[in-house]
């Protein structure tokens, strides 16, 4: 019968030495019952999401049942914890195997809250589920932006409660991601493989992610160089859309170049850099504008576990690595410029256009302007808005119309650009938490529906959708978000 619901499982992960996962299966839930699923996922999957639905599908969802072809494991990893390093793994997540799409692509699908694994520590296995919709809700969010992400195909409720200073509502997510490899898997390895173990982990990350790194001079270079310019773009496309992670610990980092672990993070509202959402950042590590700079603090940490790869002169490698390294700034500069000049309907390159940003986002700063309806007005042209009223928006605005008098492009070309960077809707915190509350407290799950299906068109300027456009009414204290 799983058949029928079209898994097709062809799992390579444990080909590698056994030091890099657990084989262990999930703790079965007394009461599962399906909280949300993710059709169009499941249908792009090559899933039978009815049969999904239903009572079998429910079970896998759940961990109570295996399907034809998974073969569970918990992954071990370790990691920079806000800058301590320490050994990690799944301690509440089993990876049930790589399913093989209709399109030929390999995904993993992982149970996330499904019970305890050699690697729990002290922890119960177990997730809540506010956090978990809110994975489901700001990733499947994160996907309609266009940003590289891991998915989110269901919510299970577990019918047991776990306990977080109260008691609540137990759940498992089932999280889509091209893999779970991350830095901390890499800094396992690295900290306490052997040479072959490190070297058939990173012979597998390449043959599963850059395979075309193998035709290179030099591979492991190669690799090292690609991991490095997708995180540039990775967060460089955090900032152009106003995205806090909130935890960019080495294990949050996916080498694949997905945005992964969706614990505390949030989108900004008002525009300030130095915003933390975090109740634990407490130092504001993993603020705002700190991002750019942790990645590459991260990749060091990455580049590190490879040096004995990259050449057997210890050296030489260094040198390998530096240089490699030495590349992610202007990356990371150049993407966000980049993608900065579209966001200002700039087709062509000047070099004061860095100024004109910057000085745009001072005043929006300076007035707690909203960083998504701030573009947005300047997309339609629709100068409302207080703060755009203001004497120093208004001398930004006439420098901006001639610069853009300075491209051969006419007005409609710059509109259609900028509608398509600049989003209406982003998974704003108070509707998010407004989708949460419906589900969570009053078990209706409308809210949160209605809200998933708004995001899925987060550029369209056609409807004008003021429930989700509208930020926080003024004077709400600043939003605090926790780990699940
Ligand atoms: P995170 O902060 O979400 O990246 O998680 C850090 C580490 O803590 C990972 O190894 C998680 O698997 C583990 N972890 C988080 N919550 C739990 C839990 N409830 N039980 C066991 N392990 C957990
Ligand atoms: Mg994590
Ligand atoms: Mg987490």
């Amino acid at each position: 019968a799983e058949k029928n619901i079209g898994w097709n499982f062809q799992n390579s992960y444990p080909s590698l030495p056994k030091i890099f996962y657990s084989v262990i299966k999930p703790t079965p839930v007394s009461n599962p019952k399906l909280a949300i699923l993710n059709h169009n996922l499941g249908k792009d999957l090559g899933l039978d999401t009815e049969k999904l639905a239903q009572k079998e599908g429910i079970e896998i969802l759940a961990g109570n049942s295996i399907p034809q072809g998974a073969f569970p494991i918990a992954q071990s990893y370790a990691g920079h914890q806000f800058g301590y390093f320490t050994m990690l793994g799944d301690g509440r997540a089993h990876l049930l195997g790589e399913h093989i799409t209709p399109s030929g692509g390999r995904v993993d699908i992982q149970l996330k809250g499904s019970g305890k694994t050699p690697y729990s520590r002290g922890g119960d296995g177990r997730a809540a589920l506010g956090p978990m919709l809110r994975e489901y809700i700001i990733s499947e969010g994160m996907y309609f932006l266009g940003i590289p992400t891991t998915r989110s195909l269901a919510v299970v409720i577990t019918g047991e409660k776990v306990f977080r200073e109260k008691e609540l509502p137990g759940a498992i997510l089932t999280r889509v991601a091209s893999s779970h490899i991350r830095v901390g898997t890499f800094q396992y390895g690295a900290r306490w493989g052997t040479l072959e173990e490190l070297k058939a982990l990173t012979d597998y990350t390449i043959n599963r992610h850059f395979p075309e790194a193998f035709s290179s001079e030099s591979p492991y270079r190669y690799f090292l160089d690609e991991v490095i310019r997708r995180q540039a773009r990775l967060i460089a496309s955090w900032q152009l859309i106003g995205f806090v992670h909130g935890v960019m610990n080495t294990d949050n980092m996916a080498i694949s170049g997905e945005t992964i672990d969706y614990g505390p993070c949030a989108f900004l509202d008002t525009y300030n850099p130095k915003t933390v959402f975090s109740s634990i950042d407490r130092h504001g590590r993993y603020a705002f504008m700190n991002q750019g700079k942790i990645g590459a603090w991260n990749l060091a940490r990455f580049a590190e576990t490879l040096l004995p790869l990259l050449d057997s002169d210890e050296g030489k490698a260094l040198e390998i690595a530096q240089c490699s390294l030495d590349k992610y700034f202007q990356l990371f500069d150049s993407y966000w410029l980049n993608g900065m000049r579209k966001k200002l309907g700039l087709f062509n390159e000047e070099k004061e256009d860095k100024q004109l940003i910057h000085t745009l986002l001072d005043i929006l700063e300076k007035y707690q302007g909203d960083y998504t309806n701030t573009f947005r007005a300047l997309t339609l042209g629709d100068l409302q808005d207080e703060l755009l009223q203001k004497q120093e928006f208004k001398y930004w605005y006439n420098k901006w119309q001639n610069r853009l008098r300075r491209q051969p492009q006419g007005k409609e070309e710059v509109e259609r650009l900028m509608k398509s960077v600049n989003p209406s809707i982003i998974p704003r915190n108070h509707r998010v938490e407004e989708a949460l509350e419906g589900a969570v407290e009053r078990n209706d799950y409308s809210v949160m529906k209605n809200l998933l299906k708004a995001l899925e068109k987060p550029y369209n300027y056609d409807e004008n959708n003021d429930y989700y456009i509208s930020p926080p009414p003024k004077g709400c204290p600043p939003y605090r978000t926790f780990c699940g």
